[in-house]
């Protein structure tokens, strides 16, 4: 049986649909994210895009996106390895990385309900929409959960698929002061 599509190609030789599906539906990009002047070092907050649903993890108008949200930075094979908040469970990541997707992976399990399943998404973990928070209270937001592989997702199954293993990247939660709001979406 041959290897699956991202095993075998790179992020620039996927076709638009397989590009699509490397997306997990963590939605952990969707959280803004505050960046410290001086160091650059990235922080995330629990505070999601507007467009976010919390729920399914999804945009919630995927079509309208660039329009509604129009300071969204577009992910691309050329940009995936230089943008340093981008968790290490995303999948884009994870193969710009000559990794392969974790067991909970969608694309592995064959199930999208997998990801929430092994605690890697943010259903549940979305404290409120920018709407609702102005931008200068987003420093008492931060979290660092969304740069954690949460454990149970990090184990390997004995049969399922690949598992991306190891490169954990656990930090220190912090609340260093912040400035600028470094937001992101998926994929397209
Ligand atoms: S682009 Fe990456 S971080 Fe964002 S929802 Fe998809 S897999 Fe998750």
């Amino acid at each position: 049986m041959s290897e699956p599509f991202w095993r075998r190609k790179s992020l620039a030789e996927m076709t638009g649909p397989e590009w699509e599906s490397l997306c997990d539906g963590c939605g952990r990009c969707c959280l803004n994210k505050l960046e410290e002047e001086d160091t650059g070092k990235i922080y995330f907050t629990d505070v999601a895009c507007r467009l976010l649903d919390a729920e399914t993890c999804r945009c919630g108008d995927y079509a309208n996106r660039n329009a509604k949200v129009p300071d969204r930075v577009r992910l691309t094979p050329q940009n995936v390895a230089r943008l340093p908040w981008l968790p290490p469970t995303c999948g884009y990541r994870l193969v710009a990385e000559g990794r392969d997707l974790y067991w909970w992976h969608p694309l592995v399990s064959g199930d999208p309900e997998s990801v929430h399943a092994a605690g890697v998404s943010v259903r549940g973990r979305v404290g409120a929409s920018e709407d609702y928070m102005p931008h200068e209270t987003l420093e008492d937001r931060i979290v660092s959960w969304p740069l954690r592989v949460p454990k149970r997702a990090r184990a390997r199954k004995a049969r399922g698929g690949g598992a991306a293993g190891g490169g954990a990247a656990d930090r220190d939660e912090s609340t260093r002061s912040a400035a600028d709001a470094a937001r992101a979406r998926c994929r397209g």
